[in-house]
């Protein structure tokens, strides 16, 4: 498709856009009696409109039935989570048994660690991307330590080649061939947090695993952004945050996958009562029975005030399908990146587009010069965006509710913001 940067051609790409009633469904922050622009929900997502009722309902339970409630509430507490299972399935790609919601996201990895990262002598390596999101470096580095290595002993980072944003899938290849026999684990993040990019995890997969390796997924940036099949590609065990691109509320629950062929396998775990057999749960029995499927790996019984906002965005999700996201996803990034090249060649803007070809909902935007002003200036503006050292703007146009009248409007101060800086 041809794009033009005008204000008719944005708002005829709205009017054909299937997804456009779902951005009434949002509550955007306000600015100068506007919707602002929002770029960041890929750090938090906007919150429905409907995730209101779904925490009243839980309040109202709890106030009228009290402990009851676990039973016979609406939506009774005690399987709350079971019904995430299949809608999320959908979303990653996966079968319903395959996945659990619990925890947070480092929670989630550590305790899944705990059954998958399992060195001994001879393989006790951990491959990760280079700079990953620092919360995944800490917890890689002390898992490693907590086993009794050292980080130089068994961490191996796949690096950049000078001057490239995007690490090279021959180069994760090299590196796992270079460490093939005494690594035991990679992970990494499917959707890198800071450029944008997707890996081919299935691709990565099947390498490191012809290789012995187990492999895990961090899917913060990909949750709800990508299409997976996380079954199919055989990947051993994922996990994401909810409230990235997935709109559940700060702070909120972790999604989990653990393949089907792991279920019934004695990985030894990290235990509690909520992992335990369902029927038996309430005997309370000495002996840990785990449940068949990720809920054996459940361990607390769940707060569900905070699944609640997120069951109420996975309905949305379930209702409209990755498909149709990721179809308006590709085109109004395109029209994004349009936008910016269009404002840069007539603006003489001197910023630069560092994420790859392989990208999904995110374009990182290398200011040159002046970074930090025209960053303060498009937050004063209405776009809202964020700062990632030394000097990206992350802009993510969310197909479900952002519009192209909104890339638009974007276009426009950050021209204004140009030329006042200049
Ligand atoms: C956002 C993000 C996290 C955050 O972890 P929490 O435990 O939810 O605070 C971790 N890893 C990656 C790759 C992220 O993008």
């Amino acid at each position: 498709m041809v794009f033009e940067n005008t204000l008719e051609f944005a708002q005829k790409l709205d009017a054909q856009d299937a997804l456009a009633p779902y951005r009434q469904q949002f509550i955007f922050p306000q600015h100068n009696g506007k919707n602002v622009v929002y770029f960041t929900g890929n750090s938090l997502g906007l919150q429905p409109k409907s995730a209101q009722k779904f925490v009243n309902d839980v309040m109202n339970d709890w106030a009228n039935l009290a402990v009851e409630g676990h039973f016979y509430a609406e939506k009774p507490w005690w399987d709350y989570h079971e019904r995430f299972a299949e809608p999320l399935s959908k979303i990653v790609g996966a079968k319903p048994s395959e996945i659990t919601v619990m925890n947070t996201l480092t929670v989630n990895l550590h305790l899944l660690m705990a059954s998958f990262y399992r060195p001994n002598a001879t393989r006790y390596k951990i491959i990760c991307e280079e700079k990953a999101f620092p919360s995944d470096q800490y917890m890689i580095q002390s898992q490693i330590q907590f086993h009794g290595f050292t980080t130089s002993q068994a961490l191996v980072e796949v690096k950049k080649r000078e001057n490239e944003h995007q690490l090279r899938i021959e180069d994760i290849f090299a590196t796992i061939d270079a460490h093939a026999n005494d690594t035991a684990l990679l992970l990494m993040g499917g959707v890198n947090y800071y450029t944008g990019q997707v890996f081919d995890m299935q691709a990565i997969t099947k390498y490191a695993q012809e290789r012995g390796i187990v492999v895990g997924w961090d899917l913060a940036h990909a949750a709800g952004n990508i299409e997976m099949q996380l079954h199919d590609w055989n990947v051993d065990f994922a996990a994401w945050c909810s409230y990235k691109y997935m709109n559940s509320g700060p702070g909120n629950a972790s999604g989990c996958f653990v393949h089907e062929r792991h279920h019934k396998s004695n990985l030894p775990r990290l235990a509690g009562w909520w992992g335990h057999n369902k029927e038996r749960r309430f005997k309370m029995e000495p002996e840990f029975d785990p449940v068949h499927g990720a809920d054996g790996w459940q361990v607390s019984n769940l707060p569900i005030l905070s699944l609640a906002p997120y069951l109420a965005s996975v309905e949305l999700f379930a209702e409209v399908g990755m498909p149709a996201l990721v179809a308006k996803r590709d085109q109004i990034t395109a029209y994004l990146e349009f936008i910016l090249n269009d404002v840069a060649q007539k603006t003489n803007g001197n910023f630069e587009i560092i994420t790859p070809a392989a990208r999904a909902s995110q374009l990182s935007v290398f200011l040159h010069g002046q970074g930090r002003k025209l960053f303060d200036y498009l937050m004063k503006n209405g776009v809202i965006t964020d700062w990632r050292e030394p000097n990206v703007i992350r802009l993510a146009p969310v197909p479900l509710y952002c519009s192209y009248e909104d890339m638009f409007r974007f276009g426009e101060i950050l021209t204004a913001g140009i030329q006042e800086i200049n």
